[in-house]
């Protein structure tokens, strides 16, 4: 799979390139700039060369708060990483947002298999078990909070909401839902193929009665 994954990054970087909150420019005849998107035009940015720098970068956001969701729209800004192959560039994207590349390019591929918000409850144990007793009403409104791309998770949801392939949420827009809509810019999207632990957890707190968290 990575070297599908690779395949697929070389086709999809032109010359400029989004993914999430990162601007992806091609630098001499192999090499990549990585950048946040905010800071194209910022000179003063500290500058990193090691590919895994961008796990340090991702860690935490600009006031220095712990991200447990790499794909929330928090990632700090400042910093310039360049990287001398496309190998390097996988490797810290690889960093920023985990596991996104080899799904994304199962999707392009079309052979990637999503998992329904009711199946991913249904198997969960212990704790998060009572997770599953969350009515379809307050998974509307939970999903349509925690997942919503302002403030809360960058990623393009493809699970549905059960077997009857219900949209998860109606609080959230169709382009949610469609990872083609961030490719006219030029993008790769950032695939949700089911519903994290994060989000089970909130659905937990809802279940308990527990003021729900932002990230
Ligand atoms: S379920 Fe998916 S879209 Fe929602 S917060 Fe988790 S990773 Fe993001």
């Amino acid at each position: 799979m990575r070297a599908a994954t690779q395949r697929t990054l070389q086709t999809a970087v032109s010359d400029r390139l989004t993914i999430g909150e990162i601007l992806i420019r091609r630098s001499g005849e192999n090499g990549f700039v990585l950048t946040h998107r905010d800071d194209e035009r910022e000179n003063q940015l500290e500058i990193f060369r090691n590919p895994e720098s961008a796990s340090s970068i991702a860690r935490n956001d600009d006031r220095g708060r712990y991200r447990p969701l790499k794909t929330a729209p928090n990632l700090r800004h400042g910093w310039r990483l360049e990287v001398a192959t496309g190998e390097e560039l996988q490797c810290a994207l690889d960093y920023f947002y985990p596991g996104r590349l080899e799904v994304f390019a199962s999707w392009k591929q079309g052979e990637l298999r999503t998992t329904s918000f009711r199946e991913t409850l249904d198997r969960q144990t212990g704790m998060y078990r009572i997770a599953a007793q969350i009515s379809n009403g307050e998974a509307d409104e939970v999903i349509g909070n925690f997942c919503r791309s302002d403030g809360g998770c960058l990623r393009t949801i493809l699970w549905k909401r059960d077997q009857s392939g219900m949209m998860p949420s109606s609080k959230l827009p169709p382009e949610k839902f469609d990872p083609t809509h961030a490719q006219e810019a030029n993008a790769i999207p950032l695939i949700c193929q089911e519903a994290c632990n994060l989000l089970v957890a909130e659905c937990r707190k809802a279940v308990k009665g527990e003021n729900a968290s932002g990230l």
